[in-house]
């Protein structure tokens, strides 16, 4: 085992990068109630909250750290106080930072007014928190998007090469095909936003090959978008029955171009990911989690690269939603959801197996390394302070890890973990359980 590679990066919150840096808020509001319970709230999901009761506090917040939003508490003045009050506190703000309002009742008059003074959203009162913490995430912590992936076909590799130049210095990544029956393979192995096709080719015509794409059901949701100079209008519509959903005439400016495949890269992956995503968390769904497992334990296999699988499920969570009813408990998964985006790497697959059930795979980690990572998320996950109907309580996660061993299938993998949670779960709960006896026990296979 000890000549596998292990290049476990930090995670995201780790990195010091400015787009992962925890989002921190100043928080103005007189309503101690209030403030403190949103504080508390907010701090327990990872944000840095400050404190302050007017713009002259702001500004001195601003000096002790730089704050990437602001929560304006408004019902805190008079009504007709309330446009004096937001344009001080606007003008202390640097320009970049938004400004949120809590409360405002359901006078659209004084909505209107915080719109104007530049307030982006409002928070009724009384204030759900998780809103709050689910729209400055949204907000201030920018994902940073990978660039559009685009594949080119066409038999002749100079104009292939021409058009991946000219889409590569807009920034997007390309894999350029000549032998149109290769584009299969290349979807497959390259997962691209958008495949760009020239229309005859010798070997298999750009409508059969749209065809040919068509044939498969994991690439339905992919555009595919002809560039040619055949202008007869009844070959060009006859070309588009055959699935694909674009016609780009030759010659093309590059600047339209680029648009055009920005668009509808754009458009595609909106889709794609409401497909793909649970609609409560966002993370991946139930099968897509089963394909990345299918294509990460292939990647494991080739690279001979250390690959584990974790299971998550969440402890008593019957008798949270009895307590305190299905609504909290939606709150209790979506701040799992949050918390495993916020501390994972770009790498690691994260998603909702179904119910309370969360799965996760983390590519270039040995167990021991996994085991660490998710006690600690464990831990994080236990020091959330949930708020329930009859005041505050915190719940726990049991997790049961297991290590990819070279030649199972990704069933297997899968299963090993889900014996570990099992153990974990027998064991008392709120503990990570790491399959160790498999590990030891195989023998893995060498080439
Ligand atoms: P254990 O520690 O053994 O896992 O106990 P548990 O109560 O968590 O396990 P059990 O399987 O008995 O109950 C799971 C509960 O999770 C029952 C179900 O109503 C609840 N649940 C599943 N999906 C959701 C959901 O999307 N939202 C809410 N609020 N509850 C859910
Ligand atoms: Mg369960
Ligand atoms: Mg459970």
């Amino acid at each position: 085992m000890s000549e596998l590679r292990t290049t476990r990066a930090p995670p995201a919150e780790a990195t010091g990068d400015a787009h992962a840096a925890p989002p921190s808020v100043v928080l103005v509001s007189h309503d101690d109630t209030l403030a403190g319970e949103l504080s508390v709230f907010l701090r327990g999901n990872g944000f840095v909250v400050e404190r302050a009761t007017s713009p002259v506090e702001i500004a001195r917040a601003a000096g002790r750290s730089a704050y990437t939003g602001v929560l304006v508490d408004l019902d805190a003045v008079a009504e007709d106080q309330l446009t004096t009050h937001l344009h001080r506190i606007a003008a202390v703000r640097p320009r970049t930072v938004p400004l949120f309002g809590l409360g405002g009742g359901t006078d659209l008059r004084l909505q209107l007014d915080a719109i104007r003074c530049g307030v982006e959203a409002l928070f009724a009162k009384p204030v759900d928190p998780t809103a709050v913490a689910d729209l400055l995430e949204r907000r201030l912590r920018p994902v940073r998007e990978d660039p559009f992936r685009v594949i080119v076909v066409d038999d002749s590799r100079a104009t292939a090469d021409f058009v991946k130049g000219i889409l590569e210095q807009a920034g997007m990544v390309c894999r350029t095909v000549d032998e149109p029956l290769a584009t299969l393979d290349a979807i497959r192995d390259f997962r691209p936003d958008l495949v760009l096709t020239d229309l005859y080719m010798p070997t298999c015509a750009g409508p059969e090959l749209a065809a040919l794409i068509r044939m498969h059901p994991g690439f339905l949701g992919i555009p595919i978008v002809y560039l040619s100079s055949e202008m007869d209008p009844d070959l060009r519509i006859e070309a588009l029955r055959q699935g694909a959903d674009d016609f780009l005439s030759k010659p093309i400016r590059p600047e339209h171009l680029v648009a055009s495949v920005q668009v509808r890269c754009q458009r595609s992956r909106l889709l794609r990911s409401q497909m793909l995503r649970d609609s409560l968390t966002g993370l991946y769904n139930h099968t897509t989690l089963k394909d990345r497992l299918e294509s990460e334990v292939s990647r494991a296999q080739r690279s001979r690269s250390p690959l584990c699988c974790a299971m998550i499920d969440l402890d008593h969570f019957k008798s949270v939603n009895d307590t305190h009813g299905h609504a909290v408990g939606d709150r209790v998964i979506v701040s799992l959801a949050r918390l495993l985006r916020r501390r994972l790497r770009k790498n690691d697959v994260v998603g909702r197996y179904g119910g309370e059930e969360f799965a996760l795979l983390l590519p270039d980690t040995p167990l021991d390394d996994a085991r660490v990572v998710l006690d600690s998320l464990r831990e994080a996950f236990h020091a959330i302070p949930q708020t329930g109907v009859r005041g505050p309580f915190s719940t726990s996660f049991s997790c049961g890890v297991a290590e990819f061993l070279p030649g199972e299938s990704a069933e297997s993998l899968n299963d090993a973990a889900d014996q570990a949670l099992y153990r974990a779960k027998a064991g008392g709960r709120n503990r990570v359980f790491a399959d160790l006896g498999r590990r030891l026990t195989e023998t893995p296979t060498t080439d």
